[in-house]
């Protein structure tokens, strides 16, 4: 039997507010700040206080929501979702259930098979929970908690099932990222957990519509977990439709370590969490003007970013798409290609992706410290374009500039890189390559042409590099042909 996966994907995605969602207290890198400092009576939970709704978090989940084709919905409402957990000192987590603030919405995204539209149920808000950490030492077990991370904005984008593939879903992962960054509503830093995943995922027969019983697994806390969780979850279900049972719906964990899920609970549904209105808070109500100012100020998505450059500059789809994922990146970009004159965006780009990138994954650096500026790239790449120093020579140069900054100018001085053209010098040297190999001129006679290259190669070394090598090829063309 044929089978096919069917995923829906639950992303949490903190709002890089300057505060939290319901109370004052600041939004502090989690990874950097000591435990329970910024903490207040409200998101420590304590009785007789009152949330207050933070209005940057609503304005962001709206940009997201718009950004995603989604409506957003006039009223919302809270509810509190109930559960037990040493994190969550509430004892419920204000959420937003059966009227979130957006729905309906669309995401496209390119696979190698090409566009796949995905579709969005609803993007709601809610508040983050602490941060537990479990200890084992001296024979003793125990958990510390940490509240800094309670009451952190979070919205919850949940898509339809409409993923069909692992490629799919990480897809839709980096591209919903870049989105987030391209707000600023979102670091994208993955590794400090402002974005997580969960996975729903059922195995069903190709060709059929049923929807199978699903496990959701819990914690990915990035793409690599999560294709691994997947892969692993598809696995184990066709391993037991095949054995003729069923899948149990139920909540997984993801076991980074080994590799494998592991059941956590079995499903809960909707009752077990007794939501109901939070009386503490208001309907949100959020007028068409205010939609339509933040419709408004939406930037420019990655991808509509990708589609003009490969309009404009005629890039390729890969190479955009890694161009325009990144605002940062992206912007450099944009800079270098008008400053460089005369250099189409295809050199600048192959460039930036090719030098620029090594460069950074040879060093770990980021790309928001490189010491070169695009004005200094536009200026090396068009001091190649007119031929003051070849391709080779460039690449040297970029280096020092990534290494240690500076302009281009200054180091072809400093270094004596500078190109020739002068035809006298160029044609001396080739007549001396010419003289001083006399069999490779004579099998070059006999027809074997590729010794034009080698000669190429030799001329050029004799010149140390720095002779144009448009200039060397037509007055090597011209002696062999003499010869
Ligand atoms: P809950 O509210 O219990 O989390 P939902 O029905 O809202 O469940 O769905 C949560 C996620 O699971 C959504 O992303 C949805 O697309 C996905 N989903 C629903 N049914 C299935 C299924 N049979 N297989 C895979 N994913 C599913
Ligand atoms: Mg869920
Ligand atoms: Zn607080």
């Amino acid at each position: 039997m044929e089978y096919e996966v069917v995923i829906g994907l639950e992303v949490h995605a903190e709002m890089a507010t300057r505060t939290k969602m319901f109370c004052s207290c600041p939004v502090v890198d989690s990874t950097q700040a000591e435990p329970n400092t910024t903490v207040c009576p409200v998101c420590a939970g304590m009785p007789g206080v009152l949330p207050v709704v933070n209005k940057q978090a609503v304005e962001y989940g709206m940009k997201v929501g718009l950004a995603l084709g989604c409506t957003i919905n006039h009223t919302s409402l809270f509810d509190r979702k109930n559960y037990f957990y040493p994190d969550l000192p509430k004892g419920y987590q204000i959420s937003q259930y059966e009227h979130p603030l957006a729905s309906d919405g669309l995401l496209v995204v390119d696979t190698s098979k090409g566009e796949k539209a995905i579709r969005i149920r609803r993007a709601h808000l809610e508040e983050d929970t602490g941060k537990l950490t479990h200890v084992e030492e001296n024979g003793q077990n125990y958990s510390l908690v940490d509240l800094n991370r309670c009451g952190v904005p979070l919205l919850e984008i949940v898509t339809e099932p409409d993923i069909r593939s692992i490629e799919e879903a990480k897809a839709y992962a980096t591209t919903l990222r870049g989105i987030l960054r391209a707000l600023g509503v979102n670091s994208g830093d993955m590794e400090k957990g402002v974005i997580r995943f969960e996975a729903n995922i059922s195995v069903r027969e190709a060709g059929t519509d049923v929807l199978n019983n699903r496990v959701e697994i819990k914690n990915l806390n990035s793409f690599r977990a999560m294709e691994r969780g997947i892969a692993y979850e598809i696995d184990r279900q066709i391993k037991i439709m095949e054995s003729g049972g069923t899948v149990a719906q139920e909540t997984l964990g993801w076991d980074e370590a080994n590799g494998c899920t592991y059941t956590q609970r079995s499903k809960e549904d909707a009752h077990d969490y007794r939501y109901f209105p939070e009386p503490d808070l208001p309907p949100l109500v959020v007028d068409p003007d205010w939609v339509h100012r933040v419709r408004a100020s939406l930037p420019e998505l990655p991808r509509a970013r990708a589609q003009r450059y490969q309009a404009d500059f005629g890039l390729t789809v890969a190479d955009s798409a890694l161009l325009a994922a990144d605002t940062t990146v992206a912007e450099f970009f944009e800079k270098t290609a008008a400053a460089a004159n005369g250099v189409p965006g295809k050199t600048v780009a192959a460039w930036i992706l090719g030098e620029v990138g090594a460069y950074l994954n040879r060093t770990g650096e980021n790309f928001e410290n490189l010491k070169i500026k695009p004005e200094t790239l536009a200026d090396l790449l068009t001091r190649m374009g007119n031929g003051e120093v070849n391709a080779a020579t460039a690449k040297v140069i970029l280096s020092t500039l990534l290494e240690k900054g500076g302009t281009a100018g200054e180091i072809i001085k400093a270094q004596g890189l500078q190109q020739t053209s002068d035809l006298d010098l160029i044609a001396s040297l080739v007549a001396k390559a010419l003289a001083e190999n006399p069999s490779e001129l004579e099998s070059y006679k006999n027809g074997k042409e590729t010794v034009a290259n080698w000669f190429f190669g030799q001329v050029m070394r004799m010149a140390g590099g720095k002779a144009n090598p448009q200039v060397v090829r037509e007055e090597l063309a011209r002696q062999l042909k003499k010869a």
